[in-house]
């Protein structure tokens, strides 16, 4: 613990943003970092806490005391290191994971956590400037060839791994650039393309090699993935849930994946063949009250719409933890994020029935209702009714779908390579050895464990890379979360 006081003495502070009316004018990140002092006293909040609960709420592990500690006093290199022991990609998560080591943090219980993801944003960018950041390519050589499909993260993840071990590794990307999920859907306000630039050309350097706009199952035929030793299937959970609702087929209702992507593209001067999806003058209505939703709303006000409204079936979550949610289990929150702070009109427990036209074939408004949630004695919502005489019309001129994914898409790879599916419709694969039906064949990320987060898809990419290394020598010498180091 660098400074024993630290927490009693200093306050959680987060780094200013801009201005809501600055940020809305570009697609740029708009958090300022900390300055030197700052950041030490950040750490410095970290206290002894003897059994440092932030450790199992990471799916990483990440060794969060010991950083601060290193951070306290100074040692950036040092911080640095036991970073990246446990997580390829800080830079990534330090911008955009919803932080469950904050939750689980023990000055959390009573006080407002240490700002943890903030200083692990900080140490990986002091650490690209000193320079501490290099390519380290390996002259081990295996022999063994790996493929990886699908660069999002669990994927470079995966692939990041296994170069370290001296494995020949070759990722393919349907995209024209790799990123998966941080590139074409995040968008650059959360996390700017450049970041992802930056690390592919470190892995290139490393022995990576990346083919985009090439899509295993169509225009790369499944079979060659016969000639790998192993091959890492890491597609994520691509196929959108529907609103299935009368008037769905009229023009201006999209999926939120499809007005996303085409952002981010727009951002990066790229080219796409779709139709523009834009909200400038419209009333947008955004249906699904999760992270990607907000990222509608939020590219929404950047597009310049007339109004911008959220909509979510379930209740409005409690502001704090409730005896369902305790200490340090990630609760389920009221969660307003910078988004709706740039302007957003949201409601709760509400259910859209009908899309309405204009008779043109154009979209004009919406049939919504009001719902009662029946709770449970833990205050969990279990079923609901609308609520009579509640129903009435919207006006909206574009509905954004972002209700969340159901599986990965199963034409094409997954039915030519005829891997398992569970119940779900995502690759089967056990969380332990992340193996397939078949036995050279592994999967990670979205794609096994369904639409999460990229944090555990980094977690998957990193325990699947070392359970493909044993597969293909026997043993491994990656690093595992559940092993204990010594950082002295
Ligand atoms: P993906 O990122 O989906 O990458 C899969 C890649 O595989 C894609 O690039 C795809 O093109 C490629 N692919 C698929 N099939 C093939 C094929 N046959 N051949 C070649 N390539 C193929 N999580 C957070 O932690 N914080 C956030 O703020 C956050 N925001 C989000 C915002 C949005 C809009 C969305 C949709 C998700 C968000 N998530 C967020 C979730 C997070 O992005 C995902 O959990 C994570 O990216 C999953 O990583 P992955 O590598 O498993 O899959």
């Amino acid at each position: 613990m660098g400074k024993p006081t630290g927490f009693k003495e200093f306050e959680r502070v987060l780094p200013k943003k801009d201005t809501v009316a600055n940020r809305k004018k570009t697609y740029d990140e708009f958090v300022q970092p900390y300055s030197d002092e700052e950041l030490n006293k950040q750490a410095a909040r970290c206290m002894d806490c003897g059994i440092p609960f932030c450790h199992s709420g990471c799916p990483l592990g990440n060794v969060i005391p010991e950083f601060n500690d290193a951070i306290y006093d100074g040692k950036w290199e040092e911080a640095y290191r036991i970073l990246v022991s446990t997580n390829n990609f800080p830079e990534f998560t330090g911008r955009i994971c919803p932080a469950p080591c904050e939750a689980a943090c023990v000055l959390g219980i009573n006080r407002p956590p240490v700002a943890i993801e903030e200083i692990e944003k900080h140490i990986i960018e002091i650490a690209f400037k000193r320079e501490f950041v290099k390519a380290r390519p390996t002259h081990l050589k295996t022999g063994k060839r790996i493929a990886v499909v699908g660069s999002g993260p669990a994927g470079l993840a995966a692939a990041a791994q296994l170069i370290k071990v001296g494995h020949e590794v070759t990722v393919y990307e349907r995209d024209d650039k790799p990123g998966g999920l941080l590139r074409y859907g995040i968008p650059d306000f959360k996390l700017e393309k450049w970041v992802i630039d930056r690390r592919i050309t470190l892995m290139e350097e490393e022995g990576v090699v990346f083919r985009c706009n090439a899509e295993v199952g169509k225009n790369v035929p499944t079979s060659e993935l016969q000639a790998y030793d192993a091959v890492v299937l890491a597609g994520g959970s691509t196929i959108p849930r529907n609103l299935n609702i009368p008037g769905r087929e009229l023009k201006g209702v999209h999926f939120a994946m499809e007005f996303l992507k085409q952002q981010n593209k727009r951002v990066g001067n790229l080219p796409f063949d779709e139709e523009d999806i834009l909200a400038n003058g419209k009333n947008v209505l955004v249906i699904g009250g999760g992270d990607t939703g907000s990222d509608c709303v939020g590219t929404s006000n950047r597009h310049g719409a007339k109004s911008v409204t959220q909509f979510e079936l379930m209740p409005q979550p409690p502001k704090d933890r409730t005896q369902a949610m305790p200490w340090p289990t990630y609760p389920m929150l009221l969660k307003t994020t910078t988004s709706h702070e740039e302007g957003c009109q949201r409601y709760w427990s509400i259910s859209t029935k009908e899309f309405i036209g204009d008779g043109k074939g154009n979209l004009k408004g919406a049939r919504v209702v009001d719902l009662e949630w029946e709770l449970d004695q833990l205050g969990r919502p279990v079923k609901f009714k609308e609520v009579e005489g509640s129903e009435r019309e919207l006006p909206c001129e574009l509905v954004l779908l972002a209700m969340g994914f159901l599986h990965p898409q199963r034409d094409g790879l997954l039915q030519q390579l005829g891997v398992e599916l569970d119940e779900r419709g995502n690759v089967r694969a056990n969380e332990g050895d992340y193996q397939s039906s078949s036995a050279r064949i592994f999967a990670a990320g979205d794609m096994r464990r369904g639409q999460s987060l990229v944090v555990w898809a980094i977690s998957e990419g990193r325990e699947c890379a070392r359970k493909v290394d044993e597969y293909l020598m026997g043993y491994s010498e990656l690093e595992s979360k559940d092993a204990i180091y010594d950082y002295a």
